[in-house]
């Protein structure tokens, strides 16, 4: 390739594209640009859409779901994860909340209770089955232990089915230890699904030392993470899904990180309105002094030289885009911003060779929004709105006369602002919440099913972009050059002079 001198960076198509309006500061936004076509000898169901959120953290999607109250906790994490992407947990929670939403992914592919409920040998089956109903237990597997907490049997439903009796105690109706099933502590999900498997029976305690308890597997959870699990799912080196949270800046935050790196968080955001501020690079230097092997990615920027700051001060990945969100308002309040075209491609640019991953976060409106901001250089896109309106994202469904809706509002928006402390660190404001200037608006989206259907049609958008332009790859992919155009350009884009009478299939996204 050719090289620019002076420095590493190859010389892309997409510069020269640029380099014009850069010359006037005319910034552009996705609906002003179309990739251009080329020749092509890739299949868009063969193409490898696999990439990185941060240097550490590998995707099989290019897509993200933002850290937003109504888009990401922990349903969105696992279905971000299942789908090959990334879910980051929003920071609209106590520590503790957040932490849970982090485990809550993090044991869903486990199927190992590592502290089940157990009973005493000497309990009877009355005692057990109140409990059992007090605290709605759904399960009825119990492991029986003596006085000095080792393992004697184990009781089941089975047992409790037969039992005429309820004054027998555990140790009366258990199988006994003796004609039990079991394994080592550290045993895997797969090792435990061929042990069950092969001795047909429901139950594995995991034994350790001195006959004490160190775990169990119930063949329902292992079966279905056994025939669930699939080559996309987004893991970590012991298979658990990965998934990111976002913290803030200052203090308090360091203290939140830990706390989510306890609960074994792959990858913490900081999340702030204005990246290149003073108090982001301090928490990020004190981050990666505290924590020098967790990924930190940082935003949002626009700007090149906020870029160079960032990777200075050791940030493993940066988010980009001031102002693009569907709920923002940060660029008619502010008057501040950068187009988002333009902000990703200065962006990728300055980090270009750098090893470290732009995401292009806000103002992914279409599908065809993603090749395009791939194209530019980014490695991942985050969104918010095209998965607010899927059964994944928290709160209810709305039901009105005009059909099913899910709420969508940004973190900025007043009445997030006024739930969470955590909102108006973000946009920087006092904690009087009748002064509050927001940033951001409270909306509903159609409601859109479940977000693995989502995410297919994106991912075949994507697939489809890169079959145009003959790229078998992302990397391939931001080699491709663009067209600018105008806004008859972009009329023509869309299906026009007809009336559409299947909008599902055409402009599901508006
Ligand atoms: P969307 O995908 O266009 O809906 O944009 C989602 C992105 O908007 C998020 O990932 C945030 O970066 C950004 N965002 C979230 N809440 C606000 C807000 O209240 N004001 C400005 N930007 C916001």
């Amino acid at each position: 390739g050719v090289h620019v001198t002076g420095t590493k960076k190859r010389l892309l198509p997409v510069d020269g594209f640029f380099r014009p309006y850069q010359a006037r500061r005319q910034a552009l936004t996705y609906d002003e640009i179309r990739l251009t076509p080329n020749y092509s000898a890739v299949d868009p169901g063969s193409v490898d859409v696999s990439t990185r959120f941060s240097q550490n953290v590998s995707l099989n999607i290019p897509i993200v779901s933002a850290a937003m109250d109504t888009v990401t906790e922990h349903q969105m994490g696992i279905a971000m994860a299942k789908a090959g992407g990334l879910g980051i947990i929003h920071r609209g929670l106590s520590v503790p909340d957040q932490a849970e939403e982090v485990k809550r992914v993090k044991l869903h592919m486990n199927g190992c209770i590592t502290r089940p409920i157990c009973v005493r040998a000497d309990e009877s089956v009355e005692s057990i089955l109140n409990r059992r109903q007090q605290k709605r237990w759904r399960f009825s597997s119990f492991p029986v232990l003596d006085t000095s907490d080792h393992v004697v049997g184990l009781v089941t439903q089975n047992d409790f089915d037969f039992c005429t009796n309820r004054t027998l105690t555990a140790q009366e109706i258990m199988t006994p230890f003796d004609a039990l099933i079991v394994a080592a502590p550290k045993t895997t999900l797969q090792g435990a699904y061929d042990i069950m498997q092969k001795a047909s029976k429901k139950i594995l305690m995991l034994i350790g030392k001195d006959t004490t308890l160190a775990g169990m597997y119930v063949w329902s959870d292992v079966e279905r993470l056994v025939n669930d699990s699939s080559a996309i799912f987004t893991v970590d080196s012991d298979g658990h899904l990965r998934i990111g949270a976002a913290i803030g800046t200052g203090a308090a935050n360091l203290e939140r990180a830990a706390a989510l790196i306890e609960a074994k968080c792959d990858v913490l955001v900081i999340d702030t309105a204005h990246g290149d501020s003073k108090y982001v690079y301090q928490t990020l230097r004190d981050l990666k002094r505290a924590h020098p092997n967790v990924d930190v990615v940082v935003g949002n920027v626009t700007e090149p030289s906020a870029v160079r700051r960032l990777l200075r001060a050791g940030a493993n990945g940066i988010k980009v885009g001031i102002g693009p969100g569907s709920i923002c308002t940060t660029r008619t309040i502010s008057g501040t911003g950068c187009p988002q075209a333009t902000a990703v491609y200065q962006c990728a640019r300055a980090a270009r060779g750098s090893g470290v991953p732009v995401c292009a976060d806000g103002g992914i409106n279409h599908p065809g929004d993603i090749p395009i901001a791939l194209a530019l250089g980014a490695s991942t896109v985050m969104l918010g709105r095209l998965l607010a309106g899927t059964t994944e994202t928290p709160g209810d469904l709305q039901e009105t006369p005009k059909g099913q809706f899910k709420l969508y509002r940004g973190m900025g928006s007043l009445s997030a602002m006024q739930e969470s402390q955590a909102s108006r660190e973000r946009y920087r404001q006092g904690s009087d919440i009748r002064k509050l200037v927001p940033e951001g608006v409270e909306s509903v989206v159609p409601y859109q099913g479940d977000a693995a259907n989502v995410l297919h049609r994106m991912v075949g958008g994507l697939r489809s972009g890169m079959g145009y332009t003959g790229s078998a790859t992302i990397a391939k992919l931001q080699r491709a050059n663009f067209y600018c155009m105008s806004q008859a350009g972009f009329r023509e884009s869309a299906p026009h002079d007809v009336l559409v009478i299947d909008p599902s299939s055409t402009d599901r996204w508006r």
